[in-house]
Order: C-alpha cells, then structure tokens, then sequence
C-alpha cells in the first residue's frame, strides 16, 4: 500500500490498533462478560415462531416506537425523561461524542475504565482526560475537582459499576461529579442487572445527568441495543446524529420479545450474582491471589508472585479465555473473568489453582 495513500488517513486513527477480539473457539468463553444461558428452550421456540413474520424486505420502525415504549416501562425511566437507542451503547457514546466534538474540547472519565471512552474520543477529534482512581479503584475527589476545573469536560462517563475493576463508586461522589459538570454527565450503567442500584431515580434532579443501560450483559449481547435515558431536549439533540434505522428489524422485534417475557432474566441475573459471590469467596481463600470486591458480572484479580500473562496462557491452554489485563500500571499483574455457568466456573478455579502450582500440573 502506498504511503500516498494512506497519509490521508488521520494521524491519529494510523496510531491505533484495533480493538482486538480473540479467537475463542473450541475455549470456554469467560472473556467479554457475557450471560452464559439464553433463551429457555420454551421461549426459544416461540421466538423463532414469530420470526418468520419479520418483515426484512422493508426497513425498520425508524423511532422503534414499540421497543422504545418498552424499554421505557421496563427501565423505569422517570415519565418527564426520554430515551433514545443506539447499536449498542457504543453507537450511544459515540453520538454523544458527535453532538458535542470540537478540536478543543475534552472527554473526561476515570483509568483504569472502559477502553470506549478513550477510543471515541479519538474517532472524534476530541481529547481524552483520564483522572486516575485511587489504589482501591475508588474515586479520588480531589483529583476529579481540580481536573474537571483544568480542562472544562464536554462530556464526563461514569461507569457504575466501573469496568475492569468491578466496584461501584461511592454514589454521593458521582452526585458531586454530576453537580461539578460544566457539560453532560453520563452514568453507563451496562452491569445494572448485577448491581441492582442505579442513577436512573436521580434523573429528575439533574438536567445534566444522562443514564446509559445496554442489554448486552444481561443476557442479549447479539443483539447490539443500548438505551440513553435524559433530559427530552437534550435527547433530541443527539437524536440528530442518529444515523436512520440504527436498530434493525430483527433485533427491533427480539427484543420486544424478551422483553416481554423479562422474568426469565431477572433470575438469570440472581442466579449470575450468587455464582460471583461464591467465586469471589473461593477465589479470596487462594493464598496467591488478590481479588477486588465485584458488583458486576466478573472479577478483577491480582496474581501476588506469579508472571500474570504466563497464568493467562496456561489457562487458554487448559481451555478457559478470560481477560489479561496485565500491564505496566495500576492494573499490572491482572486478569479479569467472567462468571460463567456452576460448572465453567468450577472448571476455571481448577485450571487456576493448577496455573499456580507448579507440582501439581506435573502429576
Ligand atoms: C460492555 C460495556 C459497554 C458496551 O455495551 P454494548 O451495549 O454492548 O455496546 C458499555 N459500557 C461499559 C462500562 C461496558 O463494560
């Protein structure tokens, strides 16, 4: 490829890499905090029954007028507030980013956090502040004070629960965070399900405030739906960088579906949270591993002694993908696992403690 070419590409989109996905076939997935159930096999067919009337020769509702009145009563979306859908709430934090980009204007949010923020901004040409947390990942006010007055946030993400760590932040710190903005201030609540509090009841105090939910850990990562809940006039605004039918048919009509039939979730849910609870006790009785508190659907760990990525690849080769978060930082030495189904879970606290113990792998 001639470099010519190429030059026309923004520097700043030449200097990344791409968001990497790996192969994890043949491997138990605990990797990308997905609910590892699906539909019950009742619902399944019932589903499929009702698929075949989609009509995928015409374009979709363009307001998802059905779906959105759903997600609304679902949610529990204040009655004075609106939403709009994204692909996802990727496709939602970037039409924020659009609605507000200027050369000279900032993202802020918190590191370690979710890598999106950062990305988008740079997609967009804005710059990104990240205001580091403190050694238990909890927030430092003070750092968030003077940053915030420094550099003026268009846009401030919150992500409650935060994503790697797991925890949720002290809920009177993000009130403050939210009162400081001098722009938007979004609270990305995608790990709701396992957390179970939320920011969506303080949404009429705060013209500001934006809540961001997705459904793609509570069990519906296929389908790329994600759900911003504000202010109407505010939400009509980034309406108009919507790109026409963002939300096709067939995720349109399956998530009404589920929707509908929701309970099967909750339970999913419940039973996803006391599987985290009973790993984050086993995993807190290894003596070689640091594990942080979770209000998600995974856990952040420490490996104490051992080299964190050779632990990484010993389990992908044993047959368990999780994350390897392991760098230079506040996250060196870590890894991150999705809980998965009783027996998946079982068979990664084997793979780890077998990871760990060199004699007993060579039996
Ligand atoms: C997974 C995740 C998302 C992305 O959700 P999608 O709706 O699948 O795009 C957003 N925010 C956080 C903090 C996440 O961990």
């Amino acid at each position: 490829m001639s470099e010519q070419l190429l030059k026309w590409v923004r520097p700043e989109i030449r200097e990344l890499s791409a968001y990497q996905v790996p192969d994890a076939r043949g491997l138990i997935k605990l990797d990308a905090m997905e609910n590892p159930y699906g539909l019950p096999s009742e619902l399944q067919r019932e589903w499929q029954r009702g698929l075949s009337s989609v009509a995928i020769n015409r374009y979709p509702d363009p307001t998802a007028s059905a779906l959105h009145d759903c997600l609304t009563e679902v949610m529990q979306v204040p009655q004075d507030r609106s939403i709009l859908l994204g692909n996802g709430s990727d496709e939602l934090i970037q039409m924020l980013a659009l609605s507000v980009a200027a050369r000279d204007r900032c993202i802020l949010s918190f590191e370690p956090g979710f890598v999106m923020y950062s990305m988008i901004a740079r997609y967009t040409g804005m710059t990104y502040v990240g205001v580091p947390l403190a050694a238990d990942f909890s927030l430092d006010l003070d750092l968030v004070r003077a940053a915030i007055e420094r550099h003026q946030p268009a846009l401030i993400f919150v992500a409650y629960p935060n994503n790697p760590t797991g925890n949720l932040f002290d809920a009177a710190a993000i009130e403050e965070i939210i009162r400081m903005a001098p722009g938007l201030a979004v609270v990305d609540e995608a790990y709701h399900p396992f957390a179970q509090t939320s920011f969506m009841p303080r949404l009429k105090d705060y013209e500001q405030l934006l809540v961001m939910r997705t459904v793609s850990k509570m069990g519906l990562a296929g389908l790329r739906l994600g759900v911003l809940c504000g202010a109407p006039a505010l939400i009509n605004e980034v309406d108009k960088v919507r790109l026409p039918y963002n939300i096709n048919v067939l995720t349109q009509y399956t998530a009404e579906f589920v929707l509908a039939h929701a309970d099967f979730l909750v339970g999913q849910a419940e039973m996803i949270r006391a599987d985290r609870d009973a790993l984050l006790q086993q995993m807190a009785s290894m003596s070689q591993v640091e594990v942080f508190p979770s209000q998600a659907n995974f856990i952040l760990f420490r490996l104490k002694h051992a080299d964190a990525t050779a632990v990484f690849d010993k389990l992908r080769a044993d047959g368990i993908l999780i994350k390897n978060m392991d760098r230079p930082g506040p996250l060196a030495s870590c890894l991150r696992v999705t809980v998965g189904r009783p027996e998946e879970n079982r068979l990664f606290i084997r793979a780890l403690e077998n990871a760990l113990s060199p004699q007993r792998s060579a039996l």
